[in-house]
């Protein structure tokens, strides 16, 4: 979507395998947005004071609900946007270790620090700021809100989410397990809302912070909203990860790697590799049998188990990545195979591979959000790396390299939130993710995640008699 446009989406499930409407929802109208955030702000009250100890048994329960139903929801999240059932009912599964992790963990992360000083006791308290807004993307239905979700809840906060427009039964089965996992009622609710509707949550007074993850647009308006109203917000936005493969690789695995890293979830992942920057030396072979796999992958069904490559979720994504493989190549790109979308019902697009890609075509300049990968050549290690940092994202990057010195200038100058030496990028719970630039700010997962939205209060405590030191500040 471009910057600062809002596209006003039905509310609706539409099979991108068949390009059926399956079912249409009727957004909330402001009197019952008021009354879900009315809800949301009583139920914090009580919610905050609970113990770790009931907010972990209800999110282990949640995590159980996730494992036991892992075929039907991943069911879900294919009839929705279309990822191959068996990455859906794997989705499942990881955000139950998410749940699990923020269990075993939460209540460590948000312990009282205790801070020597001029006090007779100083010490940190971590504590929940209230309603949250949670504004979501469709690639990953149920990943990306329970990564959210599950520390925020541990901590004490509590949810309304907007998720997007094409998922919204996906939205629901997700209020439905926090609900049957025997959280209290209104701690996570679902706003079916368009995005039109999402700055009259955020102008809310009792809503006290936002995150969003989504396209660089939506940042734009949803960090633009939220800082006129001073409320702090976590933005995951778009990525062009580059994938470096250096001579030294070992280059079967790389290529292998490098396919299933663009190819993920049909393509439409954040941290999907986008461009693959190539020293001139490995380049050929890698351009060959790069192409070679790619033409292999099977582009089918999503619901069938030998399908590599589903729909796209919606019809505008075929458009929007067909126009920019177009603008590439009417630019002077190359392409090695693909291009062109599949002559058959649904939203398919054939797994692509362009080079010599201008320097100011979209194909370069912007995120391809679908199975098409970019490749380059370069000379040396130097151009690699002003080549990776040649783009407004900074969100991930994967380089390929057995020599030291090497990995150890990537680690150091990429303009990255991640770097991962011959490996491709993915999320954990227990490691921070999040980017730089224009990829957001603020971090998920890990105790880095656990802490974005909590009140770090400094208590400062001074017994009759004692003197201080500093009165400054
Ligand atoms: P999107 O259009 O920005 O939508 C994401 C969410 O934001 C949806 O719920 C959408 O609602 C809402 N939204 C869009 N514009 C808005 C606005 N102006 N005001 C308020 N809400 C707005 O993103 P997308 O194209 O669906 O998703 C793909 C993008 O997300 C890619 O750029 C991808 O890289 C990024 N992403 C980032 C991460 C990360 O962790 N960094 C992870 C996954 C995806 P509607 O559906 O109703 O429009």
């Amino acid at each position: 979507m471009n910057d600062a446009e809002v596209l006003i989406m039905a509310i609706a499930t539409i099979n991108p395998a068949t390009g059926e409407t399956i079912k249409i929802f009727s957004p909330l109208t402001d009197l019952q947005i008021d009354e879900k955030i009315r809800r949301a702000e009583e139920t914090f009250r009580s919610y905050r004071q609970v113990s770790f100890a009931d907010r972990a048994k209800w999110m282990s329960q949640a995590a159980q609900i996730l494992e036991m139903e892992k075929e039907p929801l991943g069911r879900l999240m294919t009839l929705e946007m279309g990822k191959p059932f068996k990455a859906a009912a794997a989705e499942a599964l990881k955000c139950a270790w998410a749940c699990r992790y923020y269990v075993e963990n939460a209540e460590r992360f948000l312990a009282e620090m205790e801070v020597k000083g001029d006090a007779t006791r100083s010490y940190i308290r971590f504590q929940p700021l209230g309603p949250l807004l949670a504004v979501m993307p469709w690639n990953f239905p149920f990943w990306q809100v329970f990564r959210f979700a599950a520390p925020a809840l541990m901590a004490g906060n509590v949810v309304l989410l907007k998720h997007a427009s094409n998922v919204p039964q996906c939205a629901l089965a997700i209020e439905a397990i926090f609900k049957r996992a025997g959280f209290p009622e209104g701690i996570f609710q679902t706003l079916l809302i368009g995005s039109e509707q999402v700055s009259r949550v955020i102008d809310d007074p009792r809503v006290r912070a936002a995150t969003l993850t989504g396209s660089v647009g939506a940042g734009r308006a949803i960090g633009g909203q939220a800082g006129q109203r001073i409320k702090k917000t976590v933005l995951e936005l778009g990525g062009s990860d580059p994938f470096i493969v250096m001579p030294s690789a070992d280059l079967e695995e790389a290529v292998k790697t490098a396919v299933q890293a663009r190819v993920i979830n049909n393509g439409q992942s954040c941290i999907a590799a986008k461009r693959f920057i190539v020293a001139e030396e490995a380049a050929g072979p890698f351009e060959r049998r790069f192409t070679e796999l790619m033409e292999r992958l099977r582009v089918g069904d999503p619901m069938e188990e030998k399908t590599q490559i589903g729909p796209l979720a919606t019809a505008d994504q075929v458009k929007i990545v067909d126009e920019q493989v177009s603008a590439a190549v009417a630019a002077g790109a190359r392409l090695l195979t693909g291009g062109r979308r599949l002559d058959r019902p649904g939203f398919y697009y054939a797994p692509t591979v362009l080079t010599d890609i201008p320097r100011e075509t979209p194909a370069y300049r912007e995120e391809i959000f679908g199975p098409v990968a970019s490749l380059f050549r370069v000379a040396n290690i130097d151009e690699a790396i002003r080549m990776a940092n040649d783009t407004v994202f900074g969100l991930g990057s994967s380089v390929w390299t057995k020599n030291a010195m090497e990995r150890a200038r990537f680690i150091d100058e990429i303009e990255a939130g991640m770097v991962f030496v011959n490996a491709m990028v993915a999320s954990d719970p227990r490691l921070p993710f999040g980017g730089v630039k224009q990829s957001g700010y603020g971090r998920e997962l890990s105790e880095f995640g656990i802490r974005e939205f909590v009140n770090i209060k400094t208590v400062w405590i001074k017994e009759e008699g004692q003197s201080r030191r500093s009165e400054i500040e």
